[in-house]
Parts: structure tokens; sequence; C-alpha cells
């Protein structure tokens, strides 16, 4: 054993994220950033959110940062801003929260669905020049950042870049991650969408959501359509939404921002433990082919430096045949998991009518039915995972 001497209580809950325990750490400082708030009754726009927004661009090594009302909105925003309308096709993966799409058809416009790379899970590249082979010319592309990782950037840049349309990058789960060249999230793409989403890395105390964009123009655009339209000199030139980050997130926020350099360096800590000790089990790591029978489970493979993942989730992979009943089982044992996606979004229902409702997106079907979410966040320790571990090698040495 790596790590001897752990006690193990085996009936000790192993929360999927714990917000109560993160609230503790950080009470006496959210308290002051709420009391600021409530003292000055600014409640909508004002010097919090400014200062978050500079804070928050500053961190990201991009220009311009805009806040609005939640990561789904940011999506809205940045396509709006883009002009996407009725007609138009934009390019999305099938593995991704449902708000990606939901998106592009809110504004009238096609989602059309392409497929994952079986070990990034991010539509890359290959995946992205199939879908435009499939439906035609798009007038925008979404690359998601999935559970942290964020997707090559160089080669889809190269494939948006010779068709001249804008490359959105939906950053809601991968704030502080970098790409493979080492730049961050906003740095390369059009613009970036942020989610404060509780779960997220950084999240907030209710809704909330932003952009990241080096472009001037671009980023007073936002400004204007998450403010109704309305122009600086109080004319709407254009209908907006509203969308506005409240002044309480922003201040929730800036206290939090600076700790999440700190945070997602002991997100990654845990990360590690984890790949130890599941491959000391006998998992292995990537799509390898070799998986020993009495472990078959396959772990999340890290990208090479300098790109970073930030493992906004811990996803592993288990054979179909067995995942819900692990999940069952962990459940029992107080384990809690999560399912990241239960159905790849060209199978949902209300996206039936879509030309792409009907191809085959083989790897991100497979993801849904595979992929299982483990505990991970900062709050965890040592015992906990390895009880995650524990958990886990006890259901496979019965069940195979
Ligand atoms: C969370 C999330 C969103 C939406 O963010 P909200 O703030 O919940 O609206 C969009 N895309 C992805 C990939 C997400 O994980």
């Amino acid at each position: 054993m790596r790590y001897p001497g752990l006690v193990t209580e085996p009936t000790r809950r192993v929360p999927k994220l714990d917000l109560v325990a993160e609230h503790e750490r950080m009470r006496g400082e959210v308290d002051a950033a709420l009391a600021r708030v409530l003292e000055s009754q600014r409640f909508i726009g004002g010097p919090e959110v400014a200062a978050f927004e500079e804070e928050l661009a500053a961190a990201s090594g991009v220009g311009h940062a805009v806040g609005c009302g939640s990561g789904s909105d940011a999506l809205l925003l940045a396509l709006m801003a883009e002009g996407i309308g009725p007609g138009d096709r934009v390019v999305c993966p099938a593995y991704t929260f449902f708000s990606t799409a939901a998106a592009i058809s809110r504004l009238g416009a096609e989602p059309v669905f392409a497929d994952i790379d079986p070990t990034t899970l991010c539509m890359e590249a290959p995946q992205l020049a199939e879908a435009i082979d499939r439906a035609g010319q798009p007038a925008a592309v979404i690359v998601v950042h999935l559970f942290g990782r964020v997707a090559a950037m160089d080669a889809l840049l190269r494939l948006t870049d010779q068709l001249g349309v804008p490359l959105v990058e939906d950053a809601a789960q991968s704030i502080g991650a970098r790409d493979d060249a080492g730049a961050g999230i906003g740095v390369r793409g059009r613009v970036a969408c942020l989610s404060f989403y509780p779960s997220k890395n950084l999240g907030g105390y209710g809704d909330g959501g932003a952009l990241l964009t080096g472009d001037a123009g671009l980023a007073e655009r936002l400004r204007i359509l998450r403010d109704h339209g309305r122009d600086r000199d109080g004319l709407h030139r254009v209908v907006g939404i509203n969308s506005r980050l409240d002044a309480i997130q922003a201040a929730v926020l800036r206290t939090k921002l600076r700790h999440l350099e700190a945070w997602t360096e002991e997100r990654l800590a845990r990360v590690a433990i984890y790949n130890d000790l599941l491959t000391e089990a006998g998992a292995v790591i990537g799509v390898g082919p070799t998986v020993r029978a009495e472990m078959p489970v396959r772990l999340p493979s890290a990208p090479a430096h300098p790109a970073r993942h930030v493992f906004n989730q811990y996803v592993v992979r288990v054979p179909e045949a067995h995942r819900d009943r692990l999940r069952d089982r962990l459940a029992e044992r107080r384990v809690e998991t999560g399912l990241y996606y239960q159905q790849p979004l060209h199978h949902e229902p209300c996206f039936g009518a879509l030309p792409s409702a009907d191809v085959a997106l083989p790897h991100a079907e497979a993801a849904c039915r595979d992929a299982l979410a483990l505990p991970i966040h900062p709050e965890l320790d040592k015992d906990q995972l390895a009880r995650v571990v524990a958990e886990l090698r006890q259901y496979f040495v019965r069940s195979v």
C-alpha cells in the first residue's frame, strides 16, 4: 500500500461534493463580503460586479470578462453576439450538458451534433470535421471543455479559421484549465462561457455566469445584450435579454476567486491519489486494451504538459453491464457518484426532429452508458479516497 495506516470507517459518508465543508472554511470571508453588499444595497451591477469582472479577466489572462446570469445565458449571449439565428447551423458535441445545445435551439438555429474522442471525451477536430462533412458549413462551433479538460484547440482552430466561423468555448467546467499550448480558456477561442453554478470549480451561492473574450468590441456587444440591448446612450438598437450577474454573487465569487488556484491544486492532488490507488488496484489509465479482469475500470488520462485538466469531475469508465449496479452498491455504502450524461443530446426527445437525431455517434452513446463520476473536491481526505477505491475493489471482487 502506498498509503499505509489508513483507518477506514465503512459507514462514513463520502459526498460527491461538500459545499457545507467548504462554507465552513470560508464563513468569515463570505460573511464580510455579503455584509458589504447588504450595507451598500446595490444588488444589480455596481462596484462589486465591476471589480469581479476585472479580477476575473486578470486571473484568466484575457482582456475582458462580462458577468451574466448563468452559464446557460453566457452561451446564449455568445451566440447572440455572433448574430446566430434561424437558418444557421451550429456544431456542438452530443456528450455535454443540455444547455450547450439549448442555446443554439433557443435562437432558432439548428444544433448539429458531433461525436467525441473516446480518450478526452471532448469533441476534437476529427469529430468536428465529420459533422461538417455530414451537415455542411456551420455558422459557428461550440467546443465543450468537458469535465475540466480543454479540447485540443490548435486543431479545432485550424478548422474554424479555415471556414471563417467563430469557435465558442463552453468552459463551464474548466475555469483554470489550459490547452495543449498552455493557453487558458478564452485566450484562443473567440469567446469562452463560464458558469458559477455551485458545483463548478468556482461556484457562487446561486446562479451566475461570465464570458471571457480578448475582443473589446465583442465585450461591448455582450454588455449591451445582457442588459436588454440598452446602449450607452439609453437607446435599444437590438433586443437583448435580462441576464445580469448580481452583486451578492459577485462579492462571494471575488472572495472565492482568491482561493481558486489553491483549490485547483488540492483537487489535482486528490486526482493523483485516486490514480495511484486505482492503478494499484488494477485499473488502467486511458483507453488501453488490457484491463485486468478483477478491476475493469478505465481512468481518465491526464493531458501532457503544458495542458492542465482541472477535473471538475473525475469520471471513470466501467463496463456497461456493471455501471448501474456498481453505482447502487456504492450508494448503499454511502459513496455518492454521478451520471454525466444519461442521454446523448441527439437522443433527447426535444431534438428528435433534427437531421442529426438519427446519426450514430458511437463514442458519445457509449460514454452515456459507461461513465461514472466519483467524488472529487478539495475537502476529500485520504481516508475517503481510499474508501472509494476499497468499495470499487470490493464490488469487482464479488462480481467478476
Ligand atoms: C453547468 C454547465 C452549463 C450551464 O451552466 P449554468 O450556470 O448551470 O446555466 C453549460 N455547459 C456545461 C458543459 C455545463 O457543465
